[in-house]
């Protein structure tokens, strides 16, 4: 499986290499350069494995420059028991045909755990594969989650070096502190002035900066990421809409082959992007139902075709989401598109010059086919949750 850019301009790259560049040098992302399928005979076969096989399973269809051992040896260590208990991640019924997949048993509560625990040993392994010997400086830009997950996964790993920016005004109490008192040798955390898109604008820059990355890698440093822009930060989030979907046949709730829907909060586009690929893959997903908050930009694009991100910013109680440039967008585009790399940098540039786009019907009638967007504002957030816990005991 080799791995291109969105944008078109880049030769095919290895995983190995993808994972380790973290963005491509045309400013556009890695994606597979075709989605590989998975039989139902295969699916199924997962219900009697536990998290880390049915992640060997998945993982191995996109980092076929891995091998099968690799892959187990990352995977174990990424979640074993003492970082997240016996079953890393539980399907909980709430009601007769609700269940919420529980993200969160991982080192720093935040879901990113999944995917940040597991891309150190993707990223030190695909070091050695493309030889690189500079050291690799991780760059994060994050509205709260990412920045803790990555530092705990990074701290004192050897040859990574991990730069976090925040908005300073713009995270949770608990995010900030679990941020700013994080050990490590290898570890710094700033907070800026601004919200998380300028963060993440800022990151990208430095990553276009190619007189920059000339001149840091004479010294012996590469630039990588460990936001959802990298290809080993995504893949690990597809093998958890495997799991959940088996383990809802397992509990009898649904026959092998019944189509399901998932919701998913949604800031950067990073997760139920991940989800769509399950469903490219073949598991029978029938919407992916993309959840925002007051920050609604996705499900305006959802309902409309029209990308604007000239609109307020609100800071909210789900800080995570707060987000009006959503990057993995840009891999949905070059998926309903099919392929079409100069469509697609098209997109991003009269996004990033005028903050606005409007995809072609055809392309629009695409996602509102797979997907279905929504919001709600604060005090619906929080009623969702006070009913919630009323009828169901659950939080
Ligand atoms: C990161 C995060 C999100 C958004 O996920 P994306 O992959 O960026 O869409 C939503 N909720 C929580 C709690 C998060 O940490």
């Amino acid at each position: 499986m080799l791995y291109v850019s969105t944008r078109g301009k880049t030769d095919l790259f290895s995983a190995a290499h993808a994972i380790t560049r973290g963005l491509a040098a045309d400013g556009g992302l890695f994606v597979p350069q075709n989605i590989p399928a998975m039989r139902m005979v295969d699916i199924k076969a997962m219900e009697r494995k536990p998290y880390t096989e049915r992640a060997v399973d998945v993982l191995l269809q996109y980092l076929t420059d891995f091998s099968e051992d690799e892959l187990r040896e990352c995977v174990n260590a990424a979640y074993a028991p003492e970082k997240f208990g016996d079953n890393p991640v539980p399907l909980v019924q709430v009601n007769d045909n609700t269940g919420v997949l529980e993200l969160w048993h991982g080192p720093t509560s935040a879901f990113k755990d999944m995917a940040l625990q597991l891309l150190p040993h993707l990223l030190t392994r695909s070091m050695q594969k493309t030889g690189e010997t500079n050291k690799v400086v991780i760059l994060v830009a994050t509205s709260g989650d990412t920045g803790k997950a990555a530092l705990e996964g990074f701290a004192d790993v050897p040859g990574t070096q991990i730069i976090v920016f925040y908005p300073s005004e713009g995270v949770s109490d608990i995010q900030k502190q679990q941020m700013i008192t994080q050990t490590g040798k290898n570890v710094k955390v700033f907070g800026i002035e601004g919200n998380f898109d300028d963060a993440q604008r800022g990151v990208k820059e430095i990553f276009g900066n190619t007189a920059l990355s000339d001149e840091l890698a004479k010294k012996g440093y590469t630039f990588s990421s460990a936001n959802s822009i990298n290809w080993g930060r995504l893949v690990p989030q597809i093998v958890y809409y495997f799991s959940a979907y088996v383990d809802a046949v397992k509990a009898g709730k649904i026959t092998a082959g019944d189509p399901i829907n998932f919701v998913v909060p949604t800031g950067n586009f990073g997760d139920i992007l991940a989800g769509y690929y399950a469903k490219l893959m073949g598991l029978p997903i029938d919407r992916l139902l993309c959840a925002s908050n007051s920050n609604n930009v996705l499900t305006d694009f959802i309902n409309t075709g029209v990308y604007d991100r000239r609109r307020e910013f609100f800071k909210t109680v789900s800080p995570s989401m707060d987000i009006l440039v959503s990057s993995n967008l840009e891999r949905l585009l070059y998926s309903v598109t099919e392929h079409d790399a100069a469509r697609v940098a098209d997109y991003m540039k009269r996004l990033n010059t005028e903050g606005h786009y409007e995809i072609d019907s055809e392309d629009l009638k695409q996602i509102q086919s797979q997907f279905f967007g929504a919001w709600v504002d604060e005090l619906e957030t929080k009623e969702a949750i006070g009913r919630i816990y009323n009828d169901y005991h659950y939080l």
